[in-house]
């Protein structure tokens, strides 16, 4: 039997050693999924919601012992750590409580009214197969379950093989809160093996990770003609105005750019700074980032922690160590720590040809660039493969004008990501090479659901009355579509 031997990427030292599945072990998985979800789907919404409800106040209770799993697993700080805990809580709530609002059937207008009657009915797809990454091991694999299992469905679920520890731990919290055993069945394994053991079963397919492996899950869903949705990649600006307050541009920069060692989907890579303020902001962010503490452990005063493996360590040091041989200049930063540990690093007069000019780094570091103009900024902002997220540093009117021109699926107003991402009432996903679909908001759970339209026809047939003949009928139709116009839509 394969198994994973899982390190601590902070220490180096030996964590765990699980069982990983095989091919023959998912089939089994999503036999017993299956099985429980043909009961789970008639369950009662608000039974269902229930079960969340307890899962949000158990993942509160036991949020120590969890933060330490998640900080073992990652290498992450304290506070990113608890980023998880919240969020992970708030989304729980937050569909448990949404859950029967929109999954009601509800009654949609038809082209003949009092004729016609049509309701439309959300129903569960099955069984979800869901892809995780390790970035954020709590969050994004079983946020999107709890949307899944809400709307009526199974969920087979594949964690990162370097974090399975923290999904499996919070399968055996949702289970304790109530939820039937056999709906979450958490799978940990390589991608080649039981991620693709995953997509070529599931009845819909949501992924979180890079947008090349993106594009292989996407083409697999295709073939198969199941729904897929993913969140990839990004490359993702901040702009700060010549009417920002620079002393919070800057403190939020650290924010946007280092929160989980900037390995983080949503975080800043690139920096377009009015010429205007660019003094002010440049050396108060620096400042700010030369006085980061970096290292390990539940201390909640540590500002950043390890990076995943010493793998990642290996290419973040590439990309800077191209970009400097290239010619850029280094203002913070710019070094290993020893060990998974990086310095945060900001760069400046980064060459066009540098890898990290384009390409995402998914770590802690930043470059930043000096404009003349805001359109400048906007065009140089949108001049990437990627689209998932933005921000911007103004006052809020020239703040909206500018995010009104950001060709990303998220744009935050003086914040870096958390006000758009936290927003769970609205659509959360990227533009261009950065996804598909959307997680948070009504399509967060709907995705997870296949609408039924069901029409009731009274009196006479969509086709005309048996009495009329086809002209006449033809004639009669003219003469409402003309009249009903301004009233039908
Ligand atoms: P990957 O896309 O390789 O991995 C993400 C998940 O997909 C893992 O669970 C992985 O399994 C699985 N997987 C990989 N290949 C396949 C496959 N062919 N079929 C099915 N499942 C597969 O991302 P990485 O972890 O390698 O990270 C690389 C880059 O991706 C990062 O540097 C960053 O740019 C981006 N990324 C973006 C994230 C986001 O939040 N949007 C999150 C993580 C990464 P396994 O356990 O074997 O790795």
């Amino acid at each position: 039997m394969l198994q994973l031997h899982l390190e601590e990427p902070a220490t180096g030292k030996p964590l765990a050693t699980i069982d990983a599945f095989d091919e023959s072990q998912v089939d089994s998985a999503f036999d017993r999924a299956r099985r429980a979800q043909r009961e789970w789907a008639s369950t009662p919404v608000p039974q269902r919601a229930r079960i969340f409800l307890r899962y949000h106040d158990l993942l509160l209770d036991r949020q120590e012992e969890m933060m330490d799993l998640i900080q073992a697993e990652s290498g992450k700080n304290r506070k990113s750590a608890h980023e998880e805990i919240l969020d992970s809580a708030l989304t729980a709530r937050h569909y448990a409580n949404r859950a029967a609002t929109l999954l009601r059937s509800r009654r949609a207008r038809p082209t003949l009214p009092l004729l016609t009657t049509t309701h439309v009915d959300h129903c569960p797809v099955g069984v979800v197969g869901m892809i995780a990454p390790w970035n954020y091991p709590l969050v994004l694999a079983i946020s999107d379950a709890v949307a899944a299992l809400l709307a009526g469905n199974a969920v087979v679920l594949k964690p990162d093989a370097k974090t399975p520890l923290t999904a499996l731990k919070a399968a055996d919290l949702l289970v304790e809160a109530g939820l039937p055993p056999e709906l979450l069945q958490v799978t940990p394994g390589s991608g080649g093996v039981v991620g693709q053991a995953i997509a070529t079963r599931c009845d819909y397919l949501m992924f979180t990770g890079s947008t090349a492996t993106g594009r292989v899950l996407g083409a697999q869903a295709g073939e198969r003609l199941v729904g897929f949705s993913a969140e990839l990649g990004g490359k993702n600006a901040m702009i700060v105005a010549d009417d920002a307050d620079t002393g919070k541009a800057a403190a939020g920069a650290v924010n946007a750019c280092f929160s989980n060692s900037g390995q983080l989907c949503i975080s800043i890579e690139r920096v377009f700074v009015h010429r205007a303020v660019a003094d002010e902001f440049i050396a108060g962010f620096v400042e700010q980032v030369q006085a980061m503490r970096v290292g390990a452990g539940p201390d909640w005063d540590i500002d950043m922690g390890s990076l995943i493996s010493a793998d990642h360590h290996a290419r973040v040091s590439a990309f800077v160590d191209d970009a400097v041989s290239k010619g850029a200049r280094v203002l913070a930063g710019g070094r290993s720590l020893g060990g998974n540990f990086y310095a945060p690093t900001v760069l400046i007069d980064v060459p066009h040809d540098a890898d990290l000019y384009r390409q995402e780094v998914f770590g802690p570091v930043v470059w930043i660039e000096v404009v003349d103009t805001l359109d400048e900024a906007v065009a140089k902002a949108n001049d990437t493969d990627y689209g998932l997220n933005a921000s911007i540093w103004a006052r809020p009117a020239t703040g909206l004008a500018l995010a009104r021109r950001i060709e990303a699926g998220t744009v935050n107003i003086n914040e870096g990501y958390a006000a758009a991402w936290s927003s769970l009432h609205a659509p959360m996903g990227g533009w261009k090479a950065s996804g598909v679909g959307r997680r948070h908001g009504e399509e967060g759970l709907l995705k997870f659901t296949e609408p039924r339209t069901i029409a009731i026809q009274r009196f006479v047939p969509v086709a005309g009355p048996s009495s009329m003949s086809d002209a006449r009928y033809a004639d009669v139709l003219r003469g409402v579509l003309k009249a009903g116009k301004r009233i039908l839509p």
